[in-house]
């Protein structure tokens, strides 16, 4: 019998909190793409916000979980939460290429990283250990992924929501229920997660 790759689906972030974006961005591939599993990775620190502080790694993953119950093949991977300082994606690949060697292994991204592909940490490498995928930003185009990357575009469903929007709306007491799965919006208020948060 012939044997099948398994497809490996790597969607990193700061994830603070997990909200409608995501879990379109993670539908859109495993739909896509018929991944086998799907791996959410939340960053101890996004090397593309080095001022950010992001709320506790508990309590995000948290979030990422109840965002993503129900989906029995999508996990939460602490591994970057657990080797802190900055969260390079090349290392995380590494240690799923060395652990998954047959496997094709996905990283899902938004839109807006596209065209920042060769700034990543040790791009070469990188682009020859993944594929990328990503849904276009609502009214957005979608531009060829640049080389040595290989990507492709997914049809998905752009939805306009972004995390420091929720934090802002938290924030300043303005409804955010609609821009997370109800289980989030309830955790966030009950934790009180963003409510004096700058
Ligand atoms: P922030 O507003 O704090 O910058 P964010 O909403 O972009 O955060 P991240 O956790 O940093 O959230 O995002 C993780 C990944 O998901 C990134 O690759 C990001 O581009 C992508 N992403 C975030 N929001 C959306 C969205 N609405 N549609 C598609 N992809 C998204």
């Amino acid at each position: 019998m012939m044997r099948v790759q398994t497809r490996i689906g790597l969607f990193g972030g700061s994830f603070d909190p997990a909200h409608n974006g995501h879990v379109m961005l993670a539908d859109a591939a495993l739909a896509e793409l018929a991944l086998d599993v799907l791996y959410l990775i939340p960053a101890a620190q996004s090397p593309f916000k080095p001022d950010d502080k992001p709320v506790g790694g508990g309590a995000r993953v948290k979030l990422l979980r109840l965002a993503f119950a129900g989906r029995e093949n999508c996990k939460v991977d602490e591994r970057e939460l657990q080797r802190g300082g900055i969260s390079y994606t090349i290392e995380t690949v590494r240690d799923y290429a060395v652990r998954h060697p047959d496997a094709e292994l996905t990283c899902l991204i938004g839109a807006d990283h596209v065209p920042l592909l060769p700034q990543w940490r040790e791009a070469d490498e990188l682009a020859d250990l993944v594929v990328f995928a990503a849904v276009p930003r609502p009214g957005g185009v979608r531009v060829d992924f640049p080389a040595p990357f290989r990507g492709r575009w997914l049809r998905g469903v752009p939805v306009d929501v972004s995390a420091s929007d929720i934090r802002a709306r938290a924030r300043e007491g303005q409804p955010f229920e609609h821009l997370v799965p109800p289980t989030v919006a309830e955790a966030i208020r009950n934790l009180k997660l963003y409510a004096d948060q700058t």
